[in-house]
Order: C-alpha cells, then structure tokens, then sequence
C-alpha cells in the first residue's frame, strides 16, 4: 500500500497570540511541534504499512525549518520525507496550500491512500484535506475515527459526527482526515531519529520548479483569500452581585437572565 501522509509543523500552543501593533502571530518562545492530529495520520499510516506492506511518504510545505517535522516523523518510521519549501510558496492561504500539496502528490504518482489530520491547531480550517481531495479529484472521508477494513480497492471506516458515527465504504484512492480517537500515535524511535537527523539529505526539499508550479499561482500572489487585519476580540464583563435571601435572589436572577434573552 502506497500512503501519503500530510503534516505540519505548527507552534506549540493552542492559544494564538497576536501582535496588536503588526497583526502577526507571536511565534518567538514558543516551540513548533507536529500538528496534533497529524500524528494520527502517521500512526495510521504506519500501522496499515504493517499490515499490508508498502511505504509511507510524509510531505509537508512550510519554511526550512519544517524539516524537523519531518525527521520525527521518520523517526516514528516514516520511509521517505519531502519538504515543499521556496519563498514563492510564502503567504500562501488554504486554497493556495492545498494546491501546492496537490502538485507535489501528481508529482508522486501512484498512492493509495493519503492520510491528513482533521485539523491544524493554528490555521484551524480544517479545508486542507477536502480540498486537496477535490483538487485530485479522488473520494474524501473526513472525521474517520476507525478504519474498519481495507479491501484491494476499497476501504470502510467509521466518521466521526456529533451525536453518532456513520460508516463509509469508499474507492481508492482516497483521501481520510482523521481524528485522534483513531489511535494512540508510537514515539519516535532513538536510532531512526538520529539517522534521519544525522542525514537531512534523505529528505527531499522541493521548490516552485520542482513540482512545476507557476509563482503566480502559489503563495500570496495564488491566495484568493487576504487577511485584512488580524485581532484579539476584547471581552467586557459586567459583574452583578445578587443579595438577600436566596428565594429572591433566584426570582431577581431569572428575570434578569430573560431580560437579557438568555432563556
Ligand atoms: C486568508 C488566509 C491567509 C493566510 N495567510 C497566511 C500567510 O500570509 N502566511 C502564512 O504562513 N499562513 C497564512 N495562512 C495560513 C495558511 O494558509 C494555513 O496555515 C494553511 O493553508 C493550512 O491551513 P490550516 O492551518 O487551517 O490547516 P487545516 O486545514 O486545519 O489542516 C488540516 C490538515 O491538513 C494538513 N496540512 C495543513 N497544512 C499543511 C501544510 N502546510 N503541509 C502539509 N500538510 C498540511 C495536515 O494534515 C493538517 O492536519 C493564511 C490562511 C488564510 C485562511
């Protein structure tokens, strides 16, 4: 089974802060780990490959740095990196990013199953792994928290949804965006880590020429979406204290939660 898993690398942090002068994140201080989720992915890919041969191909776009996602993910046994970096590739929004990744995948070949995570804990979108779908024109299964069975041409997983799951029979190759109900993801192994630290030239570093892509359509200049400004929502408390005895105080409290519509 041939699998491509998407990761990126994203600040250690849930909580985006923002330079209120410039507008852009704060990322000094803060470490930059494998999105979450995308461990997932890997864990998922590495198991399958167990079960049914094949190799596992990790591609991330993002700044040099990245490589270093990269080398975890082939300590954790990843057999073939690829780093899609070039200044022309800066800025790029989630249209422009999936096209980019969607390039390097044609430039591939032949996969059976790509493997994203649901979501990245700084960009938050969750559109990168539909649309790289969509831009492959391949069958997209998102939120899969079991991979139920895998057939010669087929696979069944089950979906994650609010109040339940839904099983899904689909082609592949497909496309699954996975969430981390699906498995607990290995650590890295020592020796494979160091190897793929030792030598980085194993892992492939790819530009704009090298996945045949016009500078104009990645990046900032390939963005059909642009940032405006970016900000923090300042939230303003009102604190009431409620006294006397409680029967009235919960009388003045349910009119005041009417008053202002809250039931
Ligand atoms: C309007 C707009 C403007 C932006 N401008 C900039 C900018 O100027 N500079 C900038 O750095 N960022 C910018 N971004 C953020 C950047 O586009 C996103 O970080 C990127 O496209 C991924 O989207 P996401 O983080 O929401 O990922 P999600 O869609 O939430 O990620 C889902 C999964 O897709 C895969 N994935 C996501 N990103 C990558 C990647 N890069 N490589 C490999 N796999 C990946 C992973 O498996 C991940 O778990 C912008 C975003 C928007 C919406």
């Amino acid at each position: 089974m041939e699998i491509i898993v998407l990761i990126k690398q994203v600040p250690d942090t849930t909580e985006v802060k923002i330079d209120p002068k410039t507008g852009t994140l704060i990322r000094e201080g803060v470490e930059s780990i494998i999105n979450p989720d995308d461990l997932h992915a890997i864990e998922a890919a590495l198991t399958l490959k167990e079960q049914f041969g094949g190799s596992v191909t990790a591609v991330s776009m993002g700044p040099p740095q990245a490589i270093d996602a990269i080398s975890e993910a082939m300590g954790m046994g990843v057999d073939r990196g690829i780093l899609l970096s070039d200044k022309a590739f800066a800025g790029a929004d989630t249209w422009a990013t999936s096209y980019t990744l969607g390039k390097a995948i044609q430039k591939l070949g032949p996969y059976d199953l790509i493997i994203c995570g649901r979501q990245a804990i700084d960009g938050d979108t969750a559109q990168i792994g539909p649309q790289v779908a969509d831009f492959l024109g391949i069958p997209q299964v998102t939120y899969v928290f079991e991979i139920e069975e895998v057939g010669e041409e087929s696979l069944l997983v089950k979906r994650m949804l609010e109040d339940g799951y839904e099983r899904v029979r689909c082609q592949m190759p497909a496309l699954l965006t996975v969430v981390s109900r699906l498995n607990e993801p290995r650590y890295p192994v020592v020796g494979l880590l160091l190897d793929a630290c030792r030598d980085e030239a194993s892992i492939e570093v790819w530009n704009a020429a090298d996945i045949n892509v016009q500078n104009s359509d990645v990046g900032l200049s390939g963005s059909l979406t642009h940032v405006i400004k970016t900000f923090a929502p300042k939230f303003k408390r009102k604190t009431e204290i409620l006294e006397g005895d409680t029967k009235t105080v919960v009388a003045d409290l349910i009119a005041k939660l009417r008053e202002n519509k809250l039931i």
